[in-house]
């Protein structure tokens, strides 16, 4: 099982070391990747618990103030990047093409990118999710050769679901999740919203999960204990 923990734009440095010290004593089966704050990731020592970033500039290494590249994130050893949350589509406005153009110089500089997809609360109510997803997919995937598209891991995360304690059915999870195979059957795919220490029992058992992506829990280490837990127990 994958448990990328996306740390968002959260702690100041005294509170992350103090995270990242707890979170190294939770021993576990599951392969956690922790995406903090990208200020954050040089403040990450080499352990047996991946490192991801939360975000790549769409361009190469160069005068673009402010931005960090794939091949510096290469060089402080991340080895995944979460692509095209919804929060940076709506918030930074990203879309489809750059999200395609930050995937191929992440795969370029051999890290995985964790690719969000999921649909709108409007979407899912006039059952356009399948339609919504497949084209998200087709985008960020768009010129990809076969092995590449092997390598990317994709986040079903229904964005009505993401903080808001709201999460679909089993059932639900499990039809996009199968869609996402149908497009992509070596694919790994993770789901995302609100899962917690209370619906991990359930969520666990939607078979074709290969992982979660989790926000609010990964701040609060108590309860991502007994989610992984619940999850492996
Ligand atoms: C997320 O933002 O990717 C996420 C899954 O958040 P949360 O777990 O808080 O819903």
């Amino acid at each position: 099982m994958i448990i990328a923990l996306n740390n968002k734009s959260n702690f100041t440095k005294e509170e992350f070391l103090e995270y990242k010290e707890k979170l190294n004593k939770i021993q576990k089966n599951a392969n956690l990747i922790l995406c903090p704050t990208n200020l954050y990731i040089g403040l990450v020592e080499q352990s047996n618990i991946g490192l991801g970033a939360q975000n790549v500039s769409k361009t190469s290494c160069g005068a673009y103030t402010g931005e960090i590249s794939a091949t510096q994130l290469k060089s402080m050893g991340v080895k995944y990047c979460i692509v095209g949350h919804s929060e940076r589509r709506k918030y930074q406005h990203e879309t489809d093409e750059e999200i395609n153009q930050k995937v191929k110089l992440l795969l370029k500089e051999e890290i995985i990118p964790i690719i969000c997809v999921g649909e709108e609360k409007e979407e899912r109510e006039t059952n356009r999710q399948n339609e919504v997803i497949a084209k998200e997919l087709e985008e960020a995937l768009k010129d990809l050769t076969i092995e590449e598209k092997k390598k990317v891991i994709i986040a079903y995360e229904p964005i009505w679901a993401i903080g808001t304690g709201l999460i679909p059915t089993n059932e639900e999870i499990e039809k996009i999740i199968n869609l996402i195979k149908c497009h992509l059957p070596n694919t790994k795919v993770l789901y995302g919203g609100s899962a917690n220490e209370n619906n991990i029992e359930e969520l666990r058992k939607i078979s074709v999960i290969d992982g979660y992506l989790l926000g609010g829990i990964s701040l609060k280490l108590e309860k991502l204990d007994i989610f992984l837990e619940k999850l492996e127990n």
